[in-house]
């Protein structure tokens, strides 16, 4: 579970270049801007993570200039999230800033304080969505279904333990798409459609997942695919084109560009060359493939690495890329499948309102 809101020890203070006011400070892996000379190396406070959303409250009010964020609401006017001030990546003087600090004040008497203490629920702090797409409703199933894992990925910068662990490993890399997340599968028999966090009605074309979904035929596809694996299985993929998060890619009709493929009766995933081996054999295309590194760098390194255009379109920055090893392993600070997400900062100052 993402701890949106958590006790952190400054790792490290660094001046900003031709910046005397300011000054950046290192908290688990990310750099965030602060005003200088209110934090040592070793002092905790508050951090929370780009995409929370602050409560109301006084103590946030200096936020709403920047940062405030009406509610949003259904078709039915039924708030879907309440208003709040919404932390995002920012740059100051040049210098990336990612999250935002305070001192342990601001916490209610008897609030926790070592050190990875998660205090998101305490102070209120839920994670930003950005509003639903259009061609996103449509009649609902239920829930994500149990017997299929989520699509999230872990950020890199939590994981710096994970790195020095996974040292001289190799990972395979592909773009992080910016669309929306879709889930397909077979089990039992039947087949099945999900968003994000909801099974959707396979019969329900107002749905932009259903149609992507009738097109590609992929129900065909994934019994097909059943017969020759000989069991139950999933695609998991990103949908872009027209009509979603602006069409970065420019693309002409909306599709699907898929990133795993799972085993459904022994939930996990497939392994890399399979995967690809799978998806040529439906005629299904994967996410753009970006080749394999050893790993041997610090989070900072990554987030160089993840900086670039879009195999799919050059004309914009790439959102980032994720890694993942060849084959499925567990990992325990991820409490999951290895595989991590190492988002491009020029992404972010671009495109993420
Ligand atoms: P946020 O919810 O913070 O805006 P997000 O919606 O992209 O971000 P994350 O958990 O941050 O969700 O990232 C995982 C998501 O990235 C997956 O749900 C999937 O939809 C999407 N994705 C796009 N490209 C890839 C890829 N190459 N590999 C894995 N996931 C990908
Ligand atoms: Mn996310
Ligand atoms: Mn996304």
């Amino acid at each position: 579970m993402r701890k949106l809101a958590s006790i952190q020890t400054v790792n490290a203070v660094e001046p900003i270049p031709n910046a005397d006011a300011i000054e950046k400070i290192r908290v688990l892996g990310w750099w965030v801007v602060v005003k200088k000379g209110e934090h040592q190396p070793g002092d905790k406070l508050v951090y929370c993570e780009i995409d929370s959303l602050l409560p109301e409250r006084p103590e946030f009010e200096f936020l709403r200039a920047s940062s405030f964020k009406p509610a949003q609401t259904d078709a039915t006017g039924a708030v879907t999230l309440p208003a709040g001030f919404r932390i995002k990546t920012v740059r100051l003087r040049g210098q990336v800033s990612q999250g935002i600090c305070f001192p342990l004040s601001i916490l209610p008497p008897g609030a926790p304080t070592e050190e990875g203490a998660d205090v998101t629920d305490l102070l209120g702090v839920i994670k930003w969505e950005p509003p639903l797409p259009v061609g996103m409703g449509g009649k609902v199933k239920g829930q994500f279904p149990g017997f299929l894992p989520k699509t999230d990925e872990t950020r890199v910068q939590i994981l710096e333990p994970v790195l020095e662990r996974n040292r001289g490993k190799t990972f395979y890399v592909t773009e992080k798409l910016d669309g929306t997340s879709f889930t397909a599968f077979i089990r039992e028999g039947e087949f099945g459609i999900c968003s994000r966090n909801l099974w959707m009605d396979e019969a329900d074309e107002s749905n932009v997942l259903v149609r992507v979904a009738k097109g590609l035929k992929l129900e065909e596809k994934l019994r097909a695919a059943r017969e020759r694996l000989g069991h139950d299985l999933a695609i998991q993929a990103e949908v872009i084109g027209p009509g979603i998060q602006k069409n970065k890619y420019a693309l002409p009709a909306v599709t699907l560009r898929v990133f795993s493929v799972l085993n459904v009766d022994a939930y996990r995933l497939v392994d890399h060359g399979v995967k690809l081996e799978v998806l040529s054999e439906l005629g299904l295309e994967p996410v753009p493939q970006l080749g394999t590194i050893v790993l041997d760098h610090t989070v900072d390194q990554l987030v160089a690495f993840s900086e670039g255009v879009s195999a799919l379109n050059p004309k914009v920055q790439r959102e980032g890329v994720v890694l993942r090893p060849l084959a499925e392993e567990y990992d325990e600070d991820i409490g999951g499948r290895l595989s991590f997400k190492v988002i491009n900062p020029k992404f972010l100052l671009k495109y993420d309102e």
